[in-house]
């Protein structure tokens, strides 16, 4: 049986295991969600308001739908950032305290 250690407890747990079977710590490495989570960012701004110029550009669509679609954009693009920027800091800290327990 494969083996390895959990990434908060230390303790011996399956490779297959998605959480740990001591600590229940989700063993999801961080890299991949940070660069699944970086990903979308940048899909969502390159993405974003170049459909919005495209959207401004159309002539069937009333000027009224526009700014609300311009309006949602940019309102979601805020709360991504926010969101984002929170996770981001969240996993930052565990790396450093897993470094801290490390050295410590
Ligand atoms: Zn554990």
């Amino acid at each position: 049986m494969n083996e390895k250690k959990c990434r908060k407890c230390r303790k011996e747990i399956d490779v297959e295991d998605m959480y740990c079977r001591w600590c229940g710590t989700k063993q999801v490495s961080d890299e991949n969600s940070i660069m699944v989570m970086i990903t979308v960012v940048l899909l969502f701004f390159v993405i974003g308001p170049f459909c919005l110029i495209k959207l401004w550009k159309s002539e069937t669509i009333s000027v009224k739908i526009k700014r609300v679609v311009t309006i949602l954009v940019t309102v979601g693009t805020i709360f991504l950032t926010l969101y984002m920027s929170q996770k981001i800091e969240q996993i930052l800290s565990q790396y450093i305290n897993t470094i801290n327990m490390i050295n410590s």
